[in-house]
């Protein structure tokens, strides 16, 4: 039998279903990747993704040449892509591991039909999630909302199955009939539209091993409190890792299992909020699975003030905010950070959406598609769920209109300020008492420092202190900080 793997968000050999099962069930295999035009041309991603997703196919070629497969792909619109690639190769079977988002949805189903009308059979896995939504439901059979109650019902059924990785497939001695042929040159991001760039994080499946294995040999035991300091290396930023299926999440639950079941210096607790930050993941790809109307507005109508009338002062701050020149430095280092690196700080994410929709009142959708076109994890179930949940409209959302004050967060995540110095070198010299809010320097200081407010860095784009009561004064309800 001769089958083709589709790979897509799942760039990667070991723990790969679709993979595997084709390796075991096949005689020869064919690999393929599609770049999908149309996706492409919409621009809903930046190049630094694009840069990190060419990286990571580099590696999976040369992983896949290495087991004597070679990867195929076409540039084109997927469906059509798929299905020419299936009929030229004349293939039995083709297999790929499941997306969520509801145009993958969509776009599958259509593969799936046209493949059926000429006889080809499809088998699709469960991959990018421990569980898939209909695995996790309330009493009722309904999709939970409250992440503690999904929480409580995903720990339960890993206890319960403890779904275990595979290994890396070994292909049967006659695939290597398929890999004569050298594997193409995969395009140059040039080539597909955008910019070359330098990457902040290296791609591939081996980085993520690596990247894995050092913050579970060292940051994870601070994890809990070190997650939230944007100037220390405390989380695992494997995010882009998860978002391309570099890594594995199902291994990612087990080596951290593993790692405190080791002992040593891990702590318990550490890793257990690690790996609930994996289950927050898997929330929000049940959201976007169960409720896929998300993508298009807000989950509930929550009594939210109306945003900022269209105009040139709304274009004005929205501008501010995309430069991170609004003269708050924790805004403005996260913005920079996510120019720069393609990869911002969690906790950082919350206070710049916060910034956004309730001190500048501007909408979260802009937010959202700001972020997907810059991030290198840009994902549609993590960013829109996260959005949501900023702007009180989420499934699971942001307590009543709880309110980031900008300073008091920086002040108590980042004490120092090394976080905004490294994003804001206008500020580097700024004593530390006055990096939180560099406005209140005196003139003399403002010289001292090499930075002049409203010159060198801007003056605050609005008083937070007044945008919280008119925040509040729109919403008629109180405001929790
Ligand atoms: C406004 C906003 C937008 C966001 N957009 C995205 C996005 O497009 N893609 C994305 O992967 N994450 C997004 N997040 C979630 C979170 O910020 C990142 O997943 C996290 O910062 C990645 O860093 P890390 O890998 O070091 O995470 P760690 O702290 O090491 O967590 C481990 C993994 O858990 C997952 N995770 C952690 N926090 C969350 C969360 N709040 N929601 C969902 N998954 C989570 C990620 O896959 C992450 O890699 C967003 C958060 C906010 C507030």
């Amino acid at each position: 039998m001769r089958g083709m793997v589709w790979f897509r968000r799942d760039l990667r050999l070991y723990d790969q279903p679709a993979l595997t099962a084709a390796c075991q069930e096949c005689d020869e295999v064919l690999p393929l990747f599609v770049f999908d035009e149309p996706l492409l041309r919409s621009r809903e991603f930046g190049s630094a993704c694009v840069n990190f997703m060419l990286g990571c196919l580099q590696e999976l070629s040369a992983s896949l040449a290495g087991r004597g497969l070679a990867l195929q792909w076409r540039l084109g619109e997927p469906v059509e892509a798929v299905l020419q690639a299936a009929r030229e190769s004349k293939v039995d079977v083709v297999y790929w591991n499941r997306d969520y988002e509801p145009a993958a949805i969509e776009r599958d189903r259509r593969v799936q039909l046209a493949l059926a009308e000429l006889g080809i059979h499809t088998r699709t896995f469960k991959d990018h999630v421990v569980f898939e939504a209909e695995e996790i439901r309330g009493a009722t059979g309904d999709p939970l909302q409250r992440y503690s109650a999904y929480r409580a019902r995903w720990w339960a059924k890993w206890q319960a199955s403890k779904p275990s990785p595979l290994v890396s497939p070994k292909p049967k001695a006659s695939t290597a009939v398929l890999s004569r042929s050298a594997p193409r040159a995969l395009p140059s991001p040039v080539e597909l539209g955008y910019e070359r760039v330098a990457l902040w994080l290296n791609p591939g499946e081996r980085q993520a091993q690596m990247r894995l294995q050092e913050f579970l040999g060292k940051s994870v035991h601070t994890y809990g409190d070190g997650r939230n300091r944007p100037g220390v290396d405390g989380s695992s930023r494997l995010s882009p890792h998860f978002r391309f299926g570099t890594l594995s999440v199902r291994t990612a639950v087990h080596e951290a299992l593993a790692a405190l079941a080791k002992g040593g210096r891990v702590s318990r607790a550490d890793v257990l909020i690690w790996i609930d930050e994996l289950v927050w993941r898997e929330f929000f790809q049940q959201v976007l699975s169960a409720f896929p109307r998300v993508v298009k507005g807000p989950f509930r109508d929550a009594a939210v003030p109306p945003v900022r009338t269209a105009g040139p002062k709304r274009d004005r701050l929205f501008q501010a905010w995309c430069q991170g020149k609004t003269g708050f430095p924790i805004v403005d280092a996260g913005m920079r950070q996510l120019h720069q690196t393609g990869w911002m700080h969690n906790r950082v994410r919350m206070i710049v959406a916060s910034f956004l929709i309730k001190d500048l009142r501007l909408d979260w959708q802009s937010g959202e598609r700001y972020f997907m076109q810059h991030l290198l994890d840009a994902d549609v179930a993590a960013n829109n769920g996260n959005w949501q949940w900023c702007a009180a409209t989420g499934a699971d959302a942001m307590r009543g209109y709880r309110i980031f004050n900008p300073a008091l967060q920086s002040k108590k995540f980042d004490p120092d300020g090394d976080y905004i110095r490294a994003y804001v070198p206008e500020l580097a010299n700024v004593p530390g008492k006055r990096i939180h809010e560099p406005h209140l320097m005196t003139p003399g200081e403002q010289v001292r420092a090499g930075c002049r407010i409203g010159v060198e860095y801007p003056s605050p784009l609005v008083d937070h202190a007044q945008a919280r009561r008119e925040y509040q004064d729109l919403g008629k309800h109180k405001v929790t900080t």
